[in-house]
């Protein structure tokens, strides 16, 4: 294979159209409401080295990942001048020696009443004061202050002295589901605990889909992941958002079969009629879901092609009666034709996880 030969798979990755869905959800929130981006897992797969920068240019200064690994990476790929980017790690100090959060500039979301006391006496012995990032849990039951810890927090308020408690923050657990009664309760309790902690400081609750609750939600800052990748954060209507990526894989084979002829492993599929199939190179080792196989289509040549039996870890099979399809010829998996949504639907799953599964085997450019 020369160098010239076209790759058996591409991931094309719109770094203008994250930075248009970043502009877009800014125009949503009112001024002095700072606008986060959730890089964490690379950026949703998407690639954070590329991504971070893309929005760091776009007026990004908030950058949230989960492991305290995947913050020094997006440190290292911001502008070394950018002393005004902060990068959270959502998951605190846990598994990281803390010392690395100073070395690579990183504030860390504390969770706990024990994450307040291990940074604070840190904070004592630097003898300076550090940044924080406190989370609450107001119904999620996943991370943060539980109401009895924040109760215990608000008997002994200096702890939080040695602190420069930049937010404190929340997350929403239904808000792709605008009409669900937990969004308002989550509200309420953020209000409640954050009155009660009495602590003069910025709040933060909405992701991608809260900011899509209503201003009421906003805070001081938003922390949208999904939507900045065109993931629809109002499932129930249109998505408002720019599609990010274009996935292609190449056929490699044609060939007609007659009736009753099956298709791939467990011999899943049967041919009811002679049919045409194309043999695809994409499969579940590059994060097409196995669950795929049964509802999901291809586009080849703007047509859509069903897939026939199941995938398998390199391959997916596509009946193409009556298309003018060719081996070479690339079929879309996303694209103009079909979102990551429409992925994660046929496969059973959410489009996040389409994202996040993107396989190392795609021939990646990133344009824009
Ligand atoms: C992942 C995450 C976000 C972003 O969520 P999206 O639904 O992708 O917008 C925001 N806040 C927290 C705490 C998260 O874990």
């Amino acid at each position: 294979m020369t160098d010239s030969s076209p790759p058996l798979s591409l991931l094309e990755i719109r770094l203008d159209a994250v930075c248009r869905n970043y502009l877009l959800l800014q125009k949503k929130l009112e001024r002095g409401c700072d606008l986060a981006a959730a890089v964490k897992a690379d950026a949703y797969g998407l690639g954070a080295h590329k991504v971070v920068p893309a929005l760091y240019r776009a007026g990004c200064r908030h950058f949230y990942v989960a492991h305290a690994e995947e913050g020094i990476r997006a440190r290292a790929v911001l502008p070394e001048d950018a002393g005004k980017a902060h990068v959270y790690v959502l998951h605190g100090t846990g598994g990281t020696d803390a010392e690395e959060f100073l070395r690579h500039d990183m504030t860390p979301v504390l969770n706990g009443f024990g994450d307040i006391e291990n940074w604070a006496a840190l904070a004592r012995r630097k003898e300076k004061k550090l940044p924080a990032v406190l989370q609450l849990d107001t119904g999620m039951n996943r991370l943060g202050l539980a109401a009895d810890e924040i109760a215990r927090l608000c008997a002994v308020p200096d702890i939080l002295q040695p602190l420069d408690l930049r937010y404190v923050m929340s997350h929403l657990a239904c808000a792709d589901e605008p009409a669900h009664p937990k969004n308002r309760a989550q509200l309420e309790k953020f209000k409640r605990l954050t009155g009660a902690l009495g602590l003069p400081c910025r709040l933060s609750l909405a992701n991608s889909a809260g900011i899509f609750l209503g201003t009421d939600y906003h805070f001081d800052q938003a922390r949208p992941g999904c939507a900045l990748y065109g993931i629809n954060p109002t499932p129930d209507a249109p998505n408002p958002m720019q599609g990010v990526i274009t996935l292609k894989a190449r056929i490699l084979q044609i060939r007609d079969t007659a009736a009753g002829e099956t298709v791939g492993y467990g011999a899943a599929y049967a041919a009811a009629r002679p049919v045409k199939l194309a043999t695809i190179s994409v499969g579940y080792a590059d994060g097409l879901l196995r669950s795929f196989g049964k509802n999901g289509m291809v586009y080849i040549g703007g047509c859509a092609c069903p897939l026939t039996g199941r995938v398998s870890m390199d391959l997916v099979v596509a009946d193409v009666t009556g298309v003018a399809a060719q081996a070479g010829d690339y079929a879309e998996i996303v694209g103009a034709h079909q979102t990551a949504d429409d992925v994660a639907a046929a496969a059973g799953t959410i489009g996040y996880e389409i994202l996040t599964d993107l396989g190392r085997r795609y021939k990646r450019s990133y344009t824009g």
